[in-house]
């Protein structure tokens, strides 16, 4: 049996049960190819249900506002991908009068939307013989003919999806695409492959070498950066004041308290002593200050931030927040924030 058809034949007797896999709408499997993009299967159903529960196709994202789609996208993550989703959505309308393109190139040119994405809706939805290749599919590949170019290469990119090709039944491209993907996250995992009850381990020279973990082979390894965001919480009469994040930075779009970022950790003292503090709380009079989350460890990707949040009262309304947007307290939860300032928040 060739490698395409054990796959096929593995996912009809092991595949998950998931919302999205009866779709044959190209907006339903788009959604959720980006949502998983960023978490698991198990927390995306949730987001996936939540998302297209407000909008069920691209006429109602295109129709929404940035900032609603962003409350939707809350707590998942790379705003970016949601931002993009959106413009997408608003292409479509524009470009294809609202009909979601069918040729690969097309779907490959809406905003956001990568090799990866428009071979998965391409293939899923209308059997067309693009190989997907993300992380698991690396992983799988890597391990079978113990391939050792680093997949994190333009090489290693352009090798993967040559034999990711090669190895797709193309009339089955739907089947065999779902198939590959699903197989490495339950069979041919990262950490502990069922190596031992394995439908392709006679075939298997990652397994045949004796260390299927050292594949895939990454040439880089990432670095991390750590950021120490320390947040006032400014409180007047029942009201508090929010900025909207801009540039190119995480959380684009999103709403937060007004934010000191320092370079290393730092008290309230020092806090106080930064010329940045003090332009902000210039004329506020006299505070009544309270820590009321120290160091809250947000891991992203690519960087670590520890969060400092300051509740602080003040006695008048310094000229500073005039740059800031003034809202009741209450009011927060309206807006879509990072799932940082939620965690405080829940607190
Ligand atoms: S034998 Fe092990 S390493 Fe090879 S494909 Fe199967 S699970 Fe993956």
């Amino acid at each position: 049996m060739e490698i395409s058809d054990i796959l096929i034949d593995w996912y009809g007797t092991n595949k998950r049960d998931l919302p999205w896999r009866k779709a044959s709408d190209p907006y339903i499997i788009w959604i959720s190819e980006i949502i998983l993009q960023q978490t698991r299967v198990a927390q995306g159903k949730d987001y996936f249900l939540h998302f297209t529960g407000r909008f069920p196709d691209v006429q109602s994202l295109a129709e929404a506002s940035e900032d609603e789609a962003l409350k939707y996208w809350e707590g998942l993550g790379y705003y970016s991908r949601a931002r993009n989703l959106h413009a997408a959505a608003r292409q479509i309308m524009e470009q294809y009068g609202g009909k979601f393109p069918a040729a690969y190139n097309e779907v490959l040119s809406l905003k956001g939307i990568g090799a990866y994405t428009a071979a998965a809706i391409v293939s899923f939805v209308w059997n067309k013989p693009y190989p997907v290749v993300d992380g698991n599919v690396f992983r799988v590949l890597s391990r079978l003919f113990a391939l050792d170019t680093p997949i994190d290469t333009g090489k290693g990119k352009k090798e993967y999806t040559e034999l990711a090709a090669s190895v797709m039944n193309p009339a089955k491209a739907a089947l065999h695409n779902q198939a590959i993907m699903e197989f490495g996250a339950l069979q041919c995992t990262p950490q502990n492959p069922a190596c031992m009850f394995c439908p392709l381990q006679s075939k298997c020279l990652g397994y045949a070498s004796g260390s299927p973990l050292s594949y895939p082979v990454k040439r880089h390894k990432t670095k991390t950066r750590n950021r120490y965001f320390y947040y006032l919480h400014i409180i007047y009469r029942g009201k508090t004041w929010l900025n909207r994040r801009s540039g190119n930075d995480i959380w684009k779009g999103l709403y937060e308290f007004p934010l000191i970022e320092t370079e290393a950790p730092v008290d309230f003292a020092q806090l106080q002593g930064k010329d940045n503090f003090r332009q902000l709380i210039k004329g506020a009079g006299k505070l009544s200050v309270s820590a009321e989350a120290s160091d809250i460890k947000h891991v992203l990707s690519h960087q670590i931030l520890y969060a400092t949040f300051y509740k602080i009262k003040i006695e008048k309304i310094p000229e500073s927040l005039q740059s800031c947007i003034e809202i009741p307290c209450y009011a927060i939860n309206e807006y879509a924030i990072p799932r940082l300032l939620q965690i405080y928040l829940e607190k």
